[in-house]
């Protein structure tokens, strides 16, 4: 266990933004019995908020309360005989990457589409994170966590998670309730690949050829190439990854769009129909029709590769910054189209 007071939160943004008190801890005992403890929780600074690394998060300013930070590391697989499937358990302080590596080098499928994305896994099961058209709730076998009302162990099968896209029970009514300690996921032996989604069939076969049999290290690095040409590396540039979610929009709405589109002579507008009717409208589209891809104002920015990316471009950025950012981004795009972005970096 590790308690730090008055220091800096971590935050792929980069951000200058401080805690009242930092707790690692490194087993779901040790956190439970801090907890339990009248004396030491007493002394924790409230209220607690749990991250993983940061890199899904913005904080407008310091954090009076306690930050709690998983340490729990481990792959293990589980007992589990079947020819074609194996259940590993992953401790949540796992680096998510490190995770999709381990998989993709025991010749694993599943999680080979989602490499490269930062953050831990336990984060990635709260977020039901998602690339290249696979999303976490894909692998999710259960979920086990502490509950902090309680203060017991409870094992959360991944059907029960209300996972949608970007979206859970852990974010929503769940939010602040459960800590994740682990997560199982189901992984296939048997050859179980999503490549046509983007590039990366042709990325596949521009790399290895046409004819070969793929192996989930060979999408894997597919995958990461790709994305390392697309988004800045959080070690780089700071930023949370795509700022603004996708937005989900009625067909006289898209209609609309389409017309303004039109008329401003700004192409056809890509769209994706959704199973529910609802028309899903790139929100990098939008954002770089409103002249917003490679701004910079002041150290804030966007980022000139992915306008979906809000930068610290300096490094040198404050939270009001990137704040104001991001309002002039949604004011514009609702003028202009009529859409409401909203964010999919969570705002603390
Ligand atoms: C360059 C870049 C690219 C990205 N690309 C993608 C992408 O392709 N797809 C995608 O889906 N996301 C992407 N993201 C967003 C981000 O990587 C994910 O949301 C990731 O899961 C966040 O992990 P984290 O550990 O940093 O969690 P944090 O950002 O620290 O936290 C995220 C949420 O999880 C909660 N949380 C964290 N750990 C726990 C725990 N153990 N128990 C309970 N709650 C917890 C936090 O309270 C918070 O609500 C990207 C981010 C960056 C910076």
């Amino acid at each position: 266990m590790k308690l730090t007071y008055n220091c800096t939160i971590p935050n792929t943004f980069g951000l200058p933004v401080h805690a009242a008190c930092l707790l690692e801890y490194d087993s779901a005992a040790e956190l439970r019995a801090l907890l339990v403890d009248g004396r030491f929780s007493a002394e924790l600074p409230l209220p607690l908020l749990h991250i993983g690394s940061g890199s899904n998060l913005l904080f407008t300013g310091d954090f009076p309360g306690t930050v709690l930070h998983s340490r729990i590391g481990g792959i293990e697989e589980m007992p589990f005989h079947d020819e074609k499937q194996a259940v590993v358990r992953v401790g949540s302080g796992v680096v998510w990457d490190q995770f999709c590596l381990w998989a993709a080098q025991q010749g694993y499928w599943g999680p080979e589409n989602l490499a490269a994305i930062p953050g831990e896994v336990g984060a990635a099961a709260v977020q039901n994170i998602g690339a290249y058209g696979r999303e976490v709730k894909d692998i999710v076998e259960c979920v086990e966590c502490l509950d902090l009302q309680e203060l017991t162990m409870v094992t959360i099968p991944g059907s029960d998670c209300g996972y949608g896209y970007r979206e859970s029970r852990f974010k929503n009514e769940w939010k602040g309730r459960y800590v994740v300690i682990a997560v199982q996921f189901r992984l296939r032996k048997d050859e179980w690949t999503e490549l046509d989604y983007g590039h990366v069939r042709q990325a596949l076969i521009a790399r290895y050829g046409g004819d070969i049999g793929l192996s989930p290290m060979e999408v894997r690095q597919v995958i990461v190439d790709i994305r390392a040409g697309k988004l800045p590396s959080p070690t780089e540039i700071g930023s949370a990854g795509s700022f603004f979610r996708n937005p989900f929009i009625l067909p006289e709405q898209y209609a609309r769009i389409a017309a303004i589109a039109e008329k401003d002579g700004l192409g056809p507008v890509p769209h994706f129909m959704n199973e529910d009717g609802t028309v899903k409208v790139p929100a990098a589209w939008l954002i770089e029709k409103c002249g917003w891809k490679g701004y910079r104002d002041g150290n804030a920015g966007v980022y000139e590769k992915q306008p979906l990316v809000l930068i610290n471009a300096t490094g040198r950025a404050t939270p009001d910054e990137i704040v104001a950012l991001k309002d002039k981004i949604i004011d514009s795009v609702r003028t202009r189209f009529g859409v409401l972005l909203r964010p999919e970096v969570e705002i603390i």
